[in-house]
């Protein structure tokens, strides 16, 4: 199971990676969108990293982070990530440790909330053609026994999958979507984002 160091440590392996990143990720939105995807992020997850609290539960620890992210991350990613952090806070309610179970909860509230705000389904080539198969896997993997670590990296390797898969798709919502059929061929960035948050949480459970 994780505990609230485990989910500190799980922001920071994100900001670490945003931020190796964020060329790659600002370069991905540049062809579809506006250029700003990696340094939103990276905005974003430092102020994450700066906000975590000390002695506070899991759940906290990511609705604080959560706040942190929609408060200085631009564009539409900020309030989606935000959401990300704070439904899946959420859902751990007060518990000291988060166990397999409880993990494949918070991210599939992760998902609806996702959906909830953007109303984005799978094929509109958003972070949730990452999101939603990644779920699907962890779900998967949990009904197969796999323990936390297990799920964790079935999630990120659906993800990247996911991600990777974005690439003939036509965007249909946010930004990407104004470009119409120009916005095939191109890796939909907060799906690529969306694989690295899964990737950081794959390492920090195993
Ligand atoms: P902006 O487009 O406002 O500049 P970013 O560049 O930071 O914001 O983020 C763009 C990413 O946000 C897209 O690649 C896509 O994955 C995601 N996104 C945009 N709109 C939606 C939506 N309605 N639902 C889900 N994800 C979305
Ligand atoms: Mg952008
Ligand atoms: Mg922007």
């Amino acid at each position: 199971s994780m505990d609230a160091g485990d989910f500190a440590a799980w922001i920071r392996s994100t900001a670490g990676r945003v931020s190796a990143d964020a060329e790659r990720l600002t370069r991905l939105d540049a062809a579809i969108g506006d250029g700003d995807h990696g340094l939103n992020l990276d905005r974003g997850f430092r102020a994450a990293v700066e906000a975590l609290p000390e002695d506070a539960p899991p759940g906290k620890v990511l609705i604080v982070a959560g706040r942190a992210i929609v408060s200085k991350t631009g564009g539409a990613s900020g309030p989606l990530y935000g959401t990300v952090l704070r439904r899946a806070g959420k859902s751990f309610g007060d518990a000291a440790g988060v166990d397999a179970a409880a993990l494949g909860a918070a991210l599939r509230a992760a998902l609806e909330g996702v959906q909830d705000l953007g109303k984005a389904a799978e094929g509109d080539k958003t972070m949730v053609d990452a999101l939603a198969p990644a779920v699907a896997a962890y779900e998967a993997a949990l009904a197969d026994g796999s323990d936390l670590a297990g799920c964790a990296r079935a999630a990120a390797e659906a993800a990247s999958k996911g991600a990777d898969g974005t690439v003939p798709m036509r965007a249909r919502k946010g930004r990407a979507s104004y470009l119409g059929e120009r916005s095939e061929g191109h890796m939909d960035p907060g799906a690529s984002s969306t694989a690295l948050v899964l990737e950081a949480l794959a390492d920090t459970a195993g």
